[in-house]
Parts: C-alpha cells; structure tokens; sequence
C-alpha cells in the first residue's frame, strides 16, 4: 500500500502526460490506448494512468512519434510552423544540403527554431565554389541564385573534382549529415564524379541523398540515365543511396525505376526512396531542365510554369528565356502532372504506395510578394510557396490511409520510423527518434485522424493543415490545442558528432 504524503504524490508526478490517445508506436509494435509520460525532453513512460503536472487530453486521437521529413528546404521559422501542422517535429534539409554546414548550424541556432534541423554538405554548393567562383554561406536561396550558371553543371577536371571531393570531406569532418547530390541540375557531371563522390560516402558510413540525373525515356541525350546512375553507385560502391522524390524524377516512367530500385535491393545494395503526393514540382526557374528548348522532354511548355515572385503564369517561350535571365534562382512552379487526370493520380500512388517508400515534403522556402514577414503568424497572403510544403503529410494521410491503401500503422512507420533509420545511418548511431519508446527524445504529434488534412492549394498555398491537436518537439509543446505556441523554439541541430 503506497504511503500518502505529498513527497511521494510529486514524485508520481511526470512533467507531462498525454492522456488517453491511441499510442500507434511501429518500432515497439504498440497500437493502443495509452498514457504518454515525458520528463526531461525524453519519453519517460507509456501507460495506463499516468499522472503529471502538465496534462494534454488526446481522446479521440493517434499519438504518434513526430514525424522526420529527410527534405525540406523550408529552414525557417515560418517554414517550420508550417510543417509543425502537417505533424513534422524534425525537418531536415539533406537533398540539396549546405556549405558551409557550420555556418547553417550557426543560423538555424541564432534565430532559434521551432522543429529540430540538420543538413547535409552540399555536392552542388561545392561545385558552384570551384567552377563558378561563388562561394556558399549555408543558405538554399544563395545556391539556388547561381543555378542558372553553366559554369558549375559542366564537367570538372581531375584537379577541380579533387577539389570538390576536398571541400565534401571537410563538411563531413564538420558535423553534417551526408552528401546531398543535386547532380539532375548539373547535367555535364561525369559518371566518375559521381561514383567517387558515393565512394567518399561509403568510406564515411554516411548516405548520399540524390536529385536524379534525367532519365533516358526522356531525355535521351543525358550522359547516363538517373536511375541507372544511382544504383549503380550503390550497387559498386556499397554507399546508402537514397533516392529523393522518385514521383518527380520519375513521372510516367515510376514503374521501370521503382523496378530497377526493387532488383539491386534485392542484391543487397542499399537504396532508400521518397515521395511527395503532387503533381507539380517547384524550383529555380533557371534550372537546366527548365530551357525553353528542353521542356518538351518532359511533355511540358513554358504556361505550364507559374512565376512565384509574382505568381503569374509564364506566357511563353520569350517570357521565359527573360525570367531565366533576370532572376535565375527565382522559384517557380512546374505542373508536371495533372492531379485531376486519373492516370496521373494513380502515377503519383504508385510512387507513395510503394514498398517501403517514405513520406518527404521536398518542403520549399517562402517567397516574399513584397518585404519577408517570416515571423508573422498566420503567414500574411503575401507569402508563396508549394503546397508540399504545408500540407505533405496530411495529404499523403489522406491518400493512403484515408482510401484503404495502408494502416494507420504502416503510414506512421514510413512517416517516423523508417526516416530515423536514414538519420541514424547518417548520425553512425541511434537517432533516438522515430519511437515512443522509454528514453526517447520526446518528439510527439497528437493529431485527429477524422480532421487530418491538408488545406494548401497552388492559389493559398500556405494554409496550415488541420488536424494536429498537439505538437511536442524534445517534451515542449509547439502546437497545443490546435493552435500554435508563438514562442516556441525547442528544436535542436541533429548533427553528428
Ligand atoms: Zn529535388
């Protein structure tokens, strides 16, 4: 029989309890109605019961380890909240990376940051350094100004490449989390640079995360196909590849990629893949593959291009060779398939639906129409992105648990647990994230499975997903009761050591 007194009454007591909410834990194989307890920014016990001095009611609703998005260039305060509403409590920049990393660490830890954040070292920052001249300062909107330049897509010499290798290996040594490889931008790379820069990531027990050269179906003048290149690179030199929005890169060529993905893991080789559930991309309107003379590869023409700065649609070819000329980095959206078209949707289905593929954003930074007001909440009309952005996880939710496709379950493990495992092969050690188990790090969505949706559109783009009650990042609450806490910045770097 427990004494009474007050001493003991406190030490039953957790810092927080989420009270009654459908714990739906994959790695611990836990679906049911349970207790959270945190203490100390880790789960501290998942029961029955629980006591604690701060208590958030979950009936009706999945408690879930928060979600961990592998891609997201939307590393901002106003980003974050808005991924914080599509159940994200980890949002890591890893396909296009930065350098240098300590001086994105730096910032992110400055400003403070309401998800945790990390980032890869920047194979295309690298590249623009060497043969462009420009040097990075750890931010995307930086590297994605000088992406029309053609200097950093041609093919480097033996000398420049050992230079790139360099400045990959000294972001390594620094902390970041793999080498993120935009080489789908940089059209002149050599196959050779691209093996050596995976063999640099084996020899350094790190992934590589891949924006995939073109495929041959399309563009039969690439040096190589996308899909061939990477699997080979993970099949000859036993680094984790991992394969970023196989949707995009893919189109209607998914099935054949997905296969070829399917026979070198079943070879042993490791490759990861992830999806977004549009059908539209968004990126620097200078891109290579964005040429006035190259959008019919992908069956595109220039009306298919929305201009964000000005959210006006490119009216044709002249439109758009001036767009490219006088602002190269600025973003635009490519409606690459029509979401309304039945066999495009079911494109993007197979993509999601695959085995093992996991939910990423590909998350996009904001553009200002007029002056930034990043901290401003709700985000003020004037700010632009893709819907991908917000709503993501929702959507994908939606898609695939809402129409019969997986278990709450299955979504909950490619949305949390099988991105942890990519982090944790970058951190060289358990990421301590993805679970709800004891000794967790107390990263927790609370979201109501009946009201979980996605609410951006391509014309309001940066409406918040509903459906979260409660967001907690590290045991602190970044959403609770549906609404957002303004101040809060619990996220943290995760980065290695
Ligand atoms: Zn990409």
């Amino acid at each position: 029989m427990a004494e009474p007194g007050g001493g003991r009454e406190t030490a039953d007591q957790f810092a927080v309890v989420i009270r009654g909410g459908r714990v739906v834990d994959p790695a611990q194989g836990l679906d049911a109605g349970r207790d959270l307890a945190i203490e100390g920014g880790a789960i501290a016990a998942v029961g029955t019961d629980l006591r604690g001095r701060t208590v958030l009611q979950a009936a009706g609703c999945l408690v879930a380890p928060g979600f961990i998005d592998l891609h997201s260039h939307s590393q901002s305060v106003g980003g974050h909240r808005l991924q914080a509403f599509d159940g994200v409590t980890t949002t890591l920049e890893l396909e296009a990376g930065a350098i240098p990393v300590a001086e994105a660490y730096a910032r992110a830890g400055t400003e403070g940051r309401p998800l945790n954040y990390g980032y890869s070292a920047s194979w295309a920052a690298a590249r623009i350094q060497v043969l462009a001249g420009h040097r990075g300062d750890g931010r995307a909107t930086t590297m994605l100004s000088h992406f029309a330049d053609p200097a950093w897509q041609r093919e480097a010499t033996a000398a420049e490449e050992d230079r790139i290798v360099g400045l990959l290996e000294a972001e390594l040594a620094g902390g970041s989390l793999g080498i993120g490889v935009l080489v789908g931008y940089a059209p002149g790379t050599s196959l050779g640079e691209y093996l050596r820069v995976a063999r640099l990531a084996a020899s350094s027990r790190v992934p590589t995360y891949t924006h995939a050269r073109d495929l041959v179906d399309f563009a039969p003048d690439a040096r190589m196909d996308g899909a061939e290149e990477l699997v080979r690179a993970a099949a000859e030199t036993g680094a984790h590849m991992h394969y970023c929005h196989v949707n995009s890169t893919s189109l209607r060529h998914v099935d054949r990629v997905l296969a070829l993905v399917d026979r070198v893991r079943r070879e042993g080789a490791v490759v990861t893949t992830e999806a977004y559930p549009y059908g539209a991309g968004m990126t620097a309107i200078g891109a290579a593959f964005l040429a006035p003379q190259r959008l019919g590869e992908r069956g595109l023409r220039p009306t298919d291009l929305v201009y964000a700065p000005t959210n006006e649609r490119v009216r044709d070819a002249d439109h758009l060779s001036h767009l490219r000329a006088t602002d190269p980095g600025g973003l635009c959206i490519v409606h690459f398939l029509d979401e309304t078209k039945a066999s495009d949707a079911a494109l993007m289905r197979v993509a999601l639906a695959h085995a093992d593929t996991m939910v990423a954003s590909d998350a996009m930074p904001l553009t200002w129409l007029g002056a930034p007001a990043d901290e401003a909440w709700p985000l003020p009309p004037s700010a632009l992105t893709h819907p991908r952005t917000a709503g993501t996880f929702a959507r994908s939710f939606r898609r695939l648990v809402g129409e019969g496709t997986l278990s709450v379950a299955e979504f909950i493990r490619r949305a949390s647990l099988l991105p942890a495992g990519v982090l944790a092969a970058a951190l060289g050690g358990a990421a301590r994230k993805g679970t709800l188990a004891v000794g967790a790090d107390a990263d927790v969505v609370v979201l109501d499975p009946d009201a979980f949706c996605d609410r951006a559109t391509y014309e309001a783009s940066t409406q918040p997903s509903t459906g979260v009650r409660h967001l907690l990042v590290g045991g602190t609450p970044v959403v609770r009761d549906g609404a957002l806490v303004l101040d809060a910045r619990p996220g943290r770097p995760v980065r290695r050591s």
